[in-house]
C-alpha cells in the first residue's frame, strides 16, 4: 500500500493520475475505468445483498436478499434509513485505514466514487442536511482532520448539499470505543453529543466512516431527534462486527 501511495503521488506530480488505478496504482488500459482498475473495482464492489437494511450488519451469504437482523427486530434503531458501502474488511478496510491513519488524501477521489455508488444503490430520500459525526476539537487537532467531516463533504458533493459540519457537537470526552464491549460502548457515548442548532422539521443524514455497534450513531441520532429533527438517516462506508 505504501508503494501504491507513492505511485499515486508520482502520478499526481506527473499529471497522469487519470490513467492509474487509485487503489493499486496499476496503469489503466481504458481511461473510462478510472478511478479503479477492473480487479480493484471487483474487490471494492458495494454490498448488494445479505445484510440487515436497518443496521447494515452483513450475513455470511451475500447473495441472500436483505432482511432485518434479530437485534433490529427486537428494538428498532432511532434512525429511519441506512446507506453503506459494505463490510469493514479486506480492501475497504485497508482503504479506510490508510485514509484515516496515513493521511493519504490522494484517496479522496476514490472514496468519493465509493460514496456515490453506495448512495445511488440505497436510494434513500434526499435529506435536508448532511451532518458528520463530530469529534472534540482537541482530537481533530491531534489527528489533523475529522474523517467523518471529510466524508460528509464528499457525500454533500454527490447529493448536491453543502454539509452542516457543525450541526452536531461533542459535549464531553469519551473513552476510545475500540477498547470497550458492546454495552459499555453505548454507556460511553450516551448523551455525549448535542445539536448546535434547531433541526425542527428537518430530515438529517448522519455520516460516519465505520459503524461497529452503532452506539455512536445512536447517540448522534438521538441528539438530532432531541433537536426536533423530523427524520434521521445514517450513512457509513464500512460495517464492522
Ligand atoms: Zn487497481
Ligand atoms: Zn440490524
Amino acid at each position: 500500500m505504501v508503494g501504491a501511495g507513492l505511485a499515486r503521488g508520482l502520478a499526481a506530480v506527473l499529471h497522469v493520475a487519470g490513467r492509474r488505478c487509485q487503489f493499486c496504482a496499476a496503469v489503466l488500459e481504458h481511461a473510462g475505468d478510472f478511478p479503479l482498475c477492473p480487479a480493484c473495482r471487483a474487490l471494492l464492489a458495494p454490498r448488494v445483498g445479505g445484510y440487515c437494511p436497518d443496521c447494515g450488519i452483513c450475513y455470511a451469504d451475500s447473495s441472500a436478499s436483505a432482511y432485518s437482523c434479530l437485534a433490529c427486530r427486537l428494538g428498532k434503531p432511532p434512525w429511519s434509513g441506512v446507506a453503506f458501502h459494505g463490510p469493514y474488511s479486506g480492501a475497504l478496510r485497508d482503504l479506510i485505514h490508510q485514509y484515516k491513519f496515513s493521511h493519504d488524501h490522494g484517496l479522496g477521489l476514490l472514496l468519493r466514487d465509493l460514496i456515490r455508488q453506495a448512495w445511488d444503490r440505497h436510494r434513500l430520500p434526499r435529506p435536508d442536511c448532511v451532518v458528520p459525526v463530530p469529534m472534540l476539537p482537541a482530537r481533530v487537532l491531534d489527528r489533523g482532520f475529522n474523517q467523518s467531516a471529510e466524508l460528509a463533504r464528499m457525500l454533500g458533493k454527490v447529493i448536491g448539499i453543502a454539509p452542516l459540519l457543525r450541526g452536531l457537537c461533542k459535549i464531553r470526552d469519551t473513552r476510545a470505543q475500540s477498547s470497550l464491549g458492546r454495552a459499555e460502548r453505548h454507556r460511553n457515548v450516551a448523551g455525549a453529543f448535542e445539536a448546535s442548532m434547531d433541526l425542527s422539521g428537518r430530515h438529517v443524514l448522519l455520516v460516519d466512516d465505520v459503524m461497529t455497534t452503532g452506539a455512536t450513531l445512536t447517540a448522534c441520532a438521538k441528539a438530532c431527534l432531541a433537536a426536533k429533527a423530523r427524520r434521521v438517516d445514517i450513512f457509513f462506508l464500512g460495517r464492522a462486527v
